[in-house]
């Protein structure tokens, strides 16, 4: 309960008007079937010929108010009678029956309609918090998470929150106030009747309660086993290269079914007691209406006046009506324990913390960095898990156009010490500085505007070459856009496609080889055209062809810039300003191709390793 209050204060608070129109009409609609149903009333009394009384009428304020409501009804059905005749009264009776009636399910649709809105509101804005906040998360966020959990929990449980608590709003509104106003024309009709009810409402909320407990927590379950699943598939479809290669489909089969049979058990036993809701509540409440039957019956026997039998028949039709409101709301109680297991793993990514935060006064980025901008590592140590230091005392000087090359055995913290620049990761020691300033004093957005990045693995989006090298630059007309890849190398190959700059780029780029790629998101760096670029092993994954035209379209982009390159084939940095030999997190030496050379060190050794091959 407490959660859904939570919930409902998170989620529903920008729909507050849907939510007062939908109470509004729930009590219109309870208002209707009461009356409506005290149209059958005189319409038993007609036919049974039951009453044989002759009323008077009473005037307003004379008595009870319900005695002289119920009587002054009863009066004027009288008078009709007296001047219709029985069979016409009983005509206008019906007739006035479908009329309630009609107003009646108008205003349950109204108040339907008004929930609509919020509920697919609702979920649309969860879905949209959701991406929002997975877009703003931090690259260490999701080497935790496998990318199949968030998905999961993106398309599952936020479906499970539209099926179940979404769902469940328009109940949640409306069998509260059904079951209220009902109680409420019970105790007027007969209290004493109405105490068993009382007794016996908690009871049957406690046994509902107790049975329904266990839900939350194996809906949890069950969804977690479903990112699993949607986990395993992803991978196996992303490296199904490797699954065939190695003959593997049988094993990844093994775990996939293993998985899937796991959910399948559980999703059972989550489904036989979700299904216990109905019939226990329809069972329970047969029981309250058989004992009220009983003792209703037992009083009008034996001829106490407490109720009379056409204020029994009511009585119990209006108790009857109570069943059916009772019921959904035990089956909307269930799917909701259903839905907040959902939304407590929504909640891991909604309520994930963003260590990379923008600074409460941020210092002003310089606009003016034409000729680059200057990059300094200032004692710089880092960790990922807080254990092992992937960088230890790094202290570098890059300034504003020189072009720093980083170059070591892979693993030795090259990628890491450039992805310290742009913020991917905070420093755990020491200070990374931009323009003089630590990167943790600019904005974000500032910091990352002035810097270009290319990686090894070129990403490209399911979307036209043009849009793909304009992503960033929403303002770059076709013609930068050509500009670009010129420069690029690309240009050539992109008008050769059949519709050019519009051709689009298939999933990741899939239509594209390596080369290719990587140059369309060279161009792409060359439109930002940022003052300080960070080029990682980028023609590492090329063939000789390749690189040849990438490292030409990377040196036309390297000018007049501050550049920091991490680089696999040393013959492509020999013209570098300075060179950092990287090892196990630590600069062992620095200085240019000569000087290194001349060293006889660490460089060396690579440099004429790499002849060798
Ligand atoms: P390089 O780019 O020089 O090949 P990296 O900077 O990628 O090296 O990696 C340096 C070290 O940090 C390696 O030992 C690697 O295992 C570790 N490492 C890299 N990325 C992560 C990560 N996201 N989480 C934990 N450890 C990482
Ligand atoms: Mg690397």
């Amino acid at each position: 309960m407490k959660d859904l209050f939570l919930f409902l204060r998170r989620f529903a608070s920008p729909y507050k008007w849907n939510v007062a129109g939908s109470v509004f009409f729930n009590f219109l609609t309870m208002g209707l079937t009461v009356f409506s149903f005290a149209f059958i009333m005189p319409i038993l009394r007609i036919l049974f010929n039951l009453d044989t009384t002759s009323y008077v009428w009473q005037p307003w304020g004379s008595g009870q108010f319900q005695d002289v409501l119920i009587n002054n009804f009863y009066w004027s059905v009288t008078q009709i009678i007296s001047s219709i005749g029985p069979v016409w009264t009983l005509a206008l009776m019906a007739g006035a029956l479908i009329v309630a009636t009609f107003l009646k399910v108008m205003a349950a649709y109204l108040s339907e309609y008004c929930v609509i809105p919020m509920r697919n509101g609702v979920v649309t804005d969860i879905r949209n918090q959701m991406y929002s906040k997975i877009v703003s998360l931090p690259i260490g966020f999701y080497t935790h998470e496998r990318k199949g959990d968030i998905m999961s929990r993106l398309l599952g449980d936020v479906g499970e929150i539209e099926a179940s608590v979404a769902a469940s709003l328009a109940g949640l509104l409306k069998n509260p106030i059904q079951i209220i106003g009902y109680l409420f024309v019970m105790v007027v009709l007969s209290w004493k009747l109405t105490i068993f009810v009382f007794i016996l409402l908690p009871i049957a909320g406690w046994i509902m309660g107790t049975v329904g407990k266990k839900l939350k927590v194996k809906s949890l379950e069950a969804q977690n086993m479903l990112g699993t699943i949607l986990s395993t598939a992803e991978e196996t479809i992303g490296g199904l290269k490797v699954v065939k290669a190695f003959n593997a489909e049988k094993h990844m089969e093994d775990v996939f079914q293993g998985e899937t049979d796991d959910y399948r058990k559980i999703s059972n036993s989550i489904q036989r007691r979700w299904s216990l809701a109905h019939p226990m509540s329809e069972f329970l409440g047969t029981i309250a209406v058989s004992v009220v039957l009983w003792f209703g019956g037992a009083i009008i026997i034996n001829g106490e006046t407490a109720i009379d039998a056409p204020g029994f028949i009511y009585y119990m039709v209006i108790f009857y009506s109570i069943i059916n409101p009772a019921k959904e709301l035990t089956k909307v109680g269930y799917t909701l324990r259903k839905g907040m297991a959902a939304l407590q793993r929504i909640d891991k990514i909604l309520g994930a913390e963003n260590p990379i935060k923008d600074p409460e006064n941020p210092v002003e980025m310089p606009k003016d960095l034409k000729d680059g901008g200057s990059v300094s590592f200032k004692n710089v140590s880092f960790s990922y898990d807080g254990e092992r230091y992937v960088l230890q005392d790094i202290n570098l000087e890059v300034k504003a156009g020189m072009t720093v090359a980083l170059v070591g055995q892979s693993g030795s913290g090259k990628s890491t010490m450039v992805d310290l620049i742009p913020r991917f990761w905070d420093v755990v020691h020491g200070e990374v500085e931009v323009e003089g300033h630590p990167v943790e004093a600019y904005n974000v957005a500032d910091l990352r505007g002035v810097m270009g990045i290319v990686n090894q693995e070129p990403i490209l989006f399911n979307d036209t070459i043009f849009n793909n090298i304009a992503f960033g630059s929403p303002e770059a007309t076709l013609k930068d856009v050509e500009e670009a890849a010129k420069i690029a190398n690309a240009y050539e190959f992109i008008i050769d496609t059949e519709d050019g700059f519009q051709t689009m780029a298939g999933d990741r780029g899939s239509r594209f080889s390596g080369g290719q790629r990587q140059r369309i998101s060279i161009a792409r760096a060359v439109l930002k055209n940022p003052p300080i670029l960070i080029l990682d092993e980028a023609t590492s994954a090329l063939d000789t062809e390749s690189e040849r035209l990438v490292q030409e379209a990377l040196e036309r982009l390297m000018k007049n810039r501050t550049t920091i390159v991490v680089a696999h084939r040393l013959s492509t940095i020999a013209n570098a300003d300075l060179i950092c030999v990287l090892q196990e997190g630590r600069i062992v030496e620095k200085g240019t191709h000569q000087q290194l050379i001349e060293l006889n060190g660490v460089y060396r050794h690579l440099v004429e390793m790499q002849r060798l091959k």
